[in-house]
């Protein structure tokens, strides 16, 4: 469960290049234990984001604050507090994922001793953390790489389109992995243009476009689901009209040979039993069942992706 702490957040953030709006007006807030899904087509605006929240990008206006720090003007010691897997790291390909591990401790100081095989344990890569990195799947390189930027406990963890060049085996097991990341306490950015990969593992999704946020939810609010009926009958103008005239039916229009309308699941009986007395007979009555894949191409008109 999310908790109440902020750890992130971006207060009318925008990024300019030239004529390029690249962020528009990004209001963000993210909490320790969600795991937060930044949204959209290649170009929307996600790496400039995650520019400005690391201090790597300079905001043309606004602020990115990392626990109440602005990144702009205070990054050092908050940087500290953020992992970032942008791509696999480097690591010494003839050395175990635990000697890997080990070096990266040494250098970062200050590393309880028993984090590494900890850390190994919450990727899965326990058993075959003596195995020389160089024998590892693309998914336990990533893994091994989410674990690196875990060592130092960061409050806000980015994972930048994690699955990148995974084949499915290997995206699966980053995919489980990423609410295991939270329920440890962190907040987790996951940035991603796959729906799959967030529609399973979000608290919140916001989906951005042309660098606005153009919807921000849970994945059910999202969805709208339990908010939309999906009706068919046999006198399907008959059926709009009714449902125009009832005063609590927000919207009905037809798609794909059904009515959609806009009436909470649970007045469902008693919608059926108003059209009935107008004889308008139902021959389907039932939940609008949406897949995110719908919402997403619809806000942001992207081409559907794998
Ligand atoms: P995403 O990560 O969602 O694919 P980006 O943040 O990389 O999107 O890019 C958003 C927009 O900003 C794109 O139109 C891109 O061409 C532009 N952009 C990004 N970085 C620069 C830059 N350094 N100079 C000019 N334009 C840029």
């Amino acid at each position: 469960m999310p908790g109440d702490r902020e750890i992130l957040r971006t207060e009318g953030l925008w990024k300019r290049y030239g004529e390029i709006t690249a962020v528009a007006d990004m209001n963000l807030r993210v909490y320790e234990r969600e795991v937060f899904s930044f949204l959209g087509p290649n170009g929307a605006g996600k790496s400039t984001t995650v520019g400005m929240i690391l201090g790597l990008v300079r905001p043309t206006h606004g602020r990115a604050l990392v626990l109440g720090h602005d990144m702009a003007t205070h990054p050092w010691p908050t940087l500290k507090r953020v992992g970032a897997v942008i791509e696999t790291p480097a690591f010494y390909p003839y050395l175990s994922g635990y000697e890997n591990l080990r070096t990266l401790a040494l250098m970062l100081r200050d590393i309880p001793p028993g984090r590494i095989d900890e850390m190994l344990e919450l990727v899965g890569l326990r058993e075959r953390g003596r195995d020389a990195y160089k024998h590892y799947s693309l998914g336990m390189k990533q893994r091994l790489g989410i674990a690196s930027t875990l060592l130092r406990n960061p409050d806000l963890v980015i994972l930048d389109e994690p699955t990148n060049g995974l084949d499915p085996a290997g995206t699966r097991e980053v995919r489980e992995l990423i609410p295991r990341l939270a329920e440890q306490g962190h907040a987790i950015f996951l940035c991603s243009h796959l729906l799959h990969e967030v529609q399973a593992v979000s608290d919140r999704v916001a989906i951005v476009k042309k660098g606005r946020v153009v919807s921000q939810g849970t994945v059910e609010e999202l969805l709208g689901r339990g908010q939309y009926l999906r009706l068919r009958a046999d006198d399907m103008p008959g059926l709009l009209r009714a449902l125009d005239a009832v005063p609590w039916v927000t919207g009905a229009e037809a798609v794909d040979g059904y009515v959609r309308a806009a009436v909470p699941v649970a007045r469902a009986a008693e919608l059926n039993g108003i059209l009935a007395q107008q004889r308008i007979l139902l021959s389907e009555l039932s939940p609008w069942e949406t897949e995110l894949e719908d919402v997403f191409l619809e806000l942001t008109g992207a081409e559907a992706v794998a």
